[in-house]
Order: C-alpha cells, then sequence, then structure tokens
C-alpha cells in the first residue's frame, strides 16, 4: 500500500508483525534516474513484500535507487542490503556507521553480561535477547555505506535535502530537511503517537542528554510538515518537540521518587516506572518490551547520575543506584 504525500513523494508502510509500533514509514522520492528509499523495514519476508509491492505500485526499481537510512535500528535499515543494486548508495550517520563497521560478535555478550549486573533476570534476558529485533532481522549483508554529516546534501527528483545529525535515539540517528518545501523527515527523532526508545546500553554515553539536546537543535527548523518514522505524519513540530522533552522531565522525577524508596537496581526501578503500553501489569510485559523499558530506565539513571543527584555502587556484583545529595546547581 502506498500513498502520495507530496509530488514524487510516497510513503509505503512496511508492516511490523508484533511490535507495538506496527509499522515503519518507508518513504520513496521518484527521480528521474535514480530514486531514492528512505527506511526499509525488518529483514523478513512480510516486510520485503510488502515493500516491493509498495515500490511496484510507484513504479520505483529498488536496484535503480539509493538508500538513506535514518539509524541503524532493523525496521530501518534491515532490507537494505536484500534490496540495494551493484553501485547503489546508502546514506548512513556516521556514528552508527561506525557502530556498525565495529561490531564483534562478542556485542551481544557485552550487553547480557551488563544487563545482568543491572538486575535483569536471568532467564527473562535470555528469552529477551532471543526475540530481539535487532539479533533476528537485521540486515543480512555487510553494507558498503555513504557517510553522511551535518549539511551533506542530497538532491534527488525536484527535492534537496540537508542531512542533520541527531544523536539520542541512537548515536548515529541522522535526519533529512528540505528547507524550500519545509518538510522534515525525522526517523524515530520524533514521533506522535508513541515516544522514541532512548535507551542505554553497555556503553559511556548519555543518550538522553544527546537527546535532548538534538530535540533543541531542530526546534527552530521552519518545518510544516513532519514525515516520521513510524506511525501519523503531522504537522506541529514545536509543539511536539515541547512534548517529549516534558515527557522525559517527568520520568526523570519519576526514578527519583522511585529511589526516593531505596537502594535499587535498573530492573527494579524499571518496573516501577510507567509505561504506555497496554499490558496491565509488569510481570505481563514480553520480555522484548522489558528489554526495551529497561534501556530507557537506564538511560534517565545515566542521564541523573551525570547530573550528580544519583550514584551507584555494587553489591553482591550488582550496580545499585542511590539518590546523592550532589545535585548540581545549574540543573532544573
Ligand atoms: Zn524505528
Amino acid at each position: 500500500m502506498f500513498e502520495e504525500i507530496l509530488p514524487g513523494l510516497y510513503r509505503i508502510k512496511v508492516p511490523l508483525p508484533g511490535s507495538p509500533l506496527k509499522a515503519t514509514n518507508s518513504y520513496v522520492i521518484k527521480g528521474t534516474e535514480r530514486s531514492l528509499i528512505i527506511d526499509t523495514g525488518w529483514n523478513r519476508e512480510d516486510c520485503m513484500a510488502a515493500l516491493v509491492s509498495g515500490l511496484n505500485e510507484c513504479g520505483v526499481d529498488s536496484k535503480q535507487a539509493d538508500f538513506f537510512i535514518t539509524h541503524m535500528h532493523a525496521d530501518h535499515a534491515g532490507l537494505v542490503s536484500t534490496l540495494a543494486g551493484e553501485g547503489a548508495r546508502i546514506y548512513f550517520g556516521w556514528a552508527d556507521a561506525e557502530i556498525i563497521r565495529s561490531a564483534t560478535p562478542e556485542h551481544w555478550e557485552k550487553q547480557i553480561d551488563f544487563a545482568r549486573k543491572c538486575g535483569f533476570p536471568g532467564e527473562e534476558l535470555e528469552r529477551a535477547i532471543g526475540s530481539h529485533p535487532g539479533r533476528r532481522y537485521s540486515s543480512s549483508n555487510s553494507l558498503n555505506l555513504c557517510v553522511s554529516k551535518d549539511s551533506d546534501t542530497i538532491s534527488i527528483g525536484d527535492y534537496l535535502f540537508e542531512c542533520v545529525e541527531t544523536p539520542g535515539h541512537t548515536a548515529g540517528h541522522i535526519c533529512l530537511y528540505e528547507r524550500d518545501k519545509k518538510i522534515f523527515i525525522c526517523g524515530d527523532h520524533i514521533l506522535v503517537d508513541i515516544t522514541p526508545n532512548i535507551t542505554l546500553s553497555a556503553e559511556e554515553r548519555n543518550p538522553l542528554k544527546e537527546y535532548l539536546m538534538s530535540l533543541d537543535k531542530v526546534y527552530d527548523l521552519d518545518v510544516e510538515l513532519v514525515l516520521p518514522g513510524h506511525r501519523s505524519i503531522f504537522r506541529n513540530q514545536k509543539e511536539r518537540i515541547q512534548e517529549l522533552k516534558q515527557h522525559h522531565q517527568i520520568r526523570l522525577k519519576e526514578v527519583i521518587s522511585i529511589l526516593g524508596k531505596g537502594k535499587q537496581n535498573a530492573f527494579q526501578i524499571a518496573s516501577q516506572m510507567t509505561w504506555d503500553i497496554s499490558y496491565k501489569s509488569w510481570d505481563l510485559f514480553p520480555p522484548a518490551q522489558k528489554w526495551f523499558a529497561f534501556g530507557e530506565a537506564l538511560a534517565h539513571l545515566k542521564y541523573l547520575e551525570e547530573e550528580g543527584e544519583v550514584g551507584w555502587g555494587m553489591e553482591k556484583q550488582r550496580i545499585m543506584f542511590f539518590i546523592t545529595q550532589n545535585k548540581k546547581e545549574t540543573h532544573k
């Protein structure tokens, strides 16, 4: 199924069976010689069938197309290696490209070890990792990536896009801005019906801080139409940015109030946070959703730690978080 959003710019909804995201929005811009396909869906047959039939309907041959991938997650990058023809350019944010290039088979081992230290129970952890879409549906072949940075431009048909780096959802997340037409193609940086997952894994970043800075970075862009990676297309970018910033401030306060009960590990904290998901209790969350919630709790803990509000220490081989009295004066 495809729809023409603007002349020569189409959206194809690629279903994500079993995921609360429901579908990935793949955008296609038809050019005279080559076209541009933005994000693809998981590397599995039903996603492939949906995308290929949408491309056929809008008269685009994937072998004559270049690809722009907003970020490395499998629901965006999954099909690119199967679809891309020889010589296709695959634009990718530099930091995500770096992560893909340096990925080792030990990547998941490290994640598992870190999660265990943060209190994720062993059996559920195996199920969470086993069902993780990033592990099951990512690109099958190595990709020849065309690394993109801020202010790089991509000209296609009547459109001239500027790349805008927006680290947060992933370290190398990148958006496309069409200045004249006031269109912002934003991957998972700004979503309207759901909030983008901001997650920390076994690394030394502060993704929530990066994310909030990336929201500020795009706030002043003159945008009339936002084309996100999932769910509805929308117009009120500024209002949505304010809501997302407020959402994270509420979450930060919630984490502090949970920690007010005493020292806890990240899994315990995640289990008490408010999640906008249709399961009645934490125990009923599928392991994969617990994994995303847990990563999100960690991102908030990391932010609070760098602000001086939260500290941590090891106790019986577990990382335990607690409130400190050293809150930075600059933090509001
Ligand atoms: Zn996504």
